[in-house]
């Protein structure tokens, strides 16, 4: 078969790691096997629809390098790919349903369904529609509706019997059919649910393959008795697993950022992003983690996605990413940089950088998890550094101020003349350090305070020698003048 997979985001907010998970799964699958992905988008639920969300999902898709073949903005031939444009189409689908009496007109109100729920729960008893409008008679029902009553249409599930869903992932489910109950294909607005839509869609699509949230299983007997019903071939099913936090509680916010796009602003690489949501629930040989691109597309395979939940691991994905940054070619990682310092840097750095990003980047790329992680560390290189006495002095020097003062004085009298260059530098002020009996770590810990206004650094003669003769020595002095 030629397999076609898609994404069918709701549009309701930020692009949720969770949700493009399952995008990345479904692309890895159509990209493995040399098919489609296709992009819908779902907003028949109008009351949750939040503007602008289309296109952070596209930008989120993108960043991560998700390509779609078809879909909204670059059409296809079974366009339109926004359900809100196609309801012709689920409303003849539900008349369709209506006249084989596999649904029904429901005139059913909001308060007294509120009420057959509150019985229900009283009672023990699973929530489900009861059926009243089921059992009206069919002429009486087309004849309120067309005299314009306002109602929903309900599907006819089969009351008795069993649906047996084959789940790709997790084998065969089988449901019993009473307990489903007849759930709503059109709202009294004229919009489909989820349930009418998405399988009306999935088969005019020609979906082969549709991996979807857990939290469907449920649904999916419904699902395949609609399509049953509506005659066409439904598509082959696998539910992924929860993503769970560390404490394995339902990924939240308090587990930190659940946005793609906040994970993109925080720093972290796609390349990393990719390799790390790609795992969640997938595995190469449970033992590999660092996994490309081309390799996940040339190993996916739904066979080894598990249905137990996978744990979102913050420490994982800062190490992916962490190593992601040392693998860049240095130029790559310069530019990569040069766009992060741009955006994190505050804006009285004076721009252009100088000195050039290109020569900060080598002393950092080894040393940081995340892009974010840049600017604090680098921002010495172009903005003034007034370190305190206290900062200064640390601990070494709390209680010998004048020792200080002395140090940095000698360091200035031995770096008059030396060539500026690290390793030049580092044997001159290993030499003074030797001299003056006092620990390198420790001399170098007051120069790293004086040159960098931090205790934490890129390391320092590389550091000064980038940063230059001038600027370096006049730190130095400034630190004299604080000691003293
Ligand atoms: N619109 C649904 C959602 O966002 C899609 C579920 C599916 O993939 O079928 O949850």
């Amino acid at each position: 078969v030629n397999v076609r997979t898609r994404y069918a985001p709701s549009p309701t907010g930020e692009p949720h790691v969770g949700n493009i998970r399952t995008a990345l799964f479904s692309w890895l699958l159509a990209r493995h096997h040399g098919g489609q992905f296709l992009l819908r988008v779902e907003d028949t639920d109008q009351n949750r629809l939040v503007p602008g969300s289309v296109e952070l999902m596209m930008e989120a898709l993108r960043w991560l390098g998700l390509d779609w073949d078809e879909g909204p903005d670059v059409g296809g031939p079974k366009a339109p790919y926004v359900q809100s444009e196609r309801l012709g189409l689920y409303k003849r689908e539900a008349a369709r349903l209506v006249q084989q009496r596999d649904a029904y007109e429901c005139f059913c109100t909001p308060e007294r369904l509120d009420e057959m729920r509150k019985a229900q729960q009283a009672a023990k008893l699973p929530p489900k529609y009861d059926g009243l409008c089921r059992r009206l008679d069919p002429a009486g029902r087309s004849a309120r509706a067309a005299a314009g009553e306002q109602h929903v249409i309900r599907f006819a599930m089969p009351e008795s019997g069993e649906t047996v869903l084959h789940d790709l992932i997790r084998g065969d489910i089988s449901f019993q059919n009473e307990l489903v109950g007849d759930f709503v294909l059109l709202k009294s607005d004229g919009f489909p649910t989820y349930h009418l839509a998405a399988m009306v869609d999935d088969h005019e699509m020609e979906i082969s393959h549709v991996l979807r949230g857990e939290e469907w299983i449920s649904s999916a007997p419904g699902h395949l008795r609609l399509f049953e019903a509506l005659g066409f071939e439904p598509p082959l099913y696998g539910h992924l697993p929860l993503i769970l936090g560390k404490d394995r509680s339902k990924l939240s916010k308090r587990h930190g950022a659940v946005s793609v796009l906040a994970y993109r602003d925080q720093g972290y690489l796609p390349e990393a992003l990719f390799n790390f949501l790609g795992l969640l629930g997938w595995s190469l040989d449970d033992s590999t983690t660092v996994i490309s691109r081309e390799q996940f597309i040339d190993h996916f395979d739904v066979t080894r996605i598990v249905s137990n939940p996978a744990i979102w691991d913050t420490d994982k994905l800062d190490w992916l990413n962490g190593h992601y940054i040392r693998e860049m070619p240095a130029d790559e990682f310069g530019r990569v940089l040069e766009e992060q310092l741009e955006r994190d840097l505050p804006p009285d750095v004076p721009r252009p950088l100088d000195p050039p990003v290109a020569k900060v980047a080598p002393l950092v790329q080894e040393r940081i998890k995340l892009l974010s992680e840049a600017a604090p560390l680098t921002q010495f290189f172009w903005a003034e550094v007034h370190p305190t006495l206290d900062q200064l002095l640390g601990k070494r020097f709390k209680e010998e101020p004048g020792t200080a003062k002395a140090l940095l004085e000698k360091s200035l009298q031995a770096l008059d003349g030396v060539e500026w260059r690290h390793d030049a530098l580092e044997a001159a002020l290993r030499a003074l350090a030797e001299q003056e009996n006092v620990k390198p770590r420790d001399l170098f810990g007051l120069l790293r305070v004086a040159v960098t206004g931090a205790e934490v650094s890129p390391p320092l003669f590389e550091s000064m020698e980038v940063l230059g003769r001038q600027k370096s020595v006049f730190r130095l002095g400034q630190a004299v003048l604080t000691v003293g």
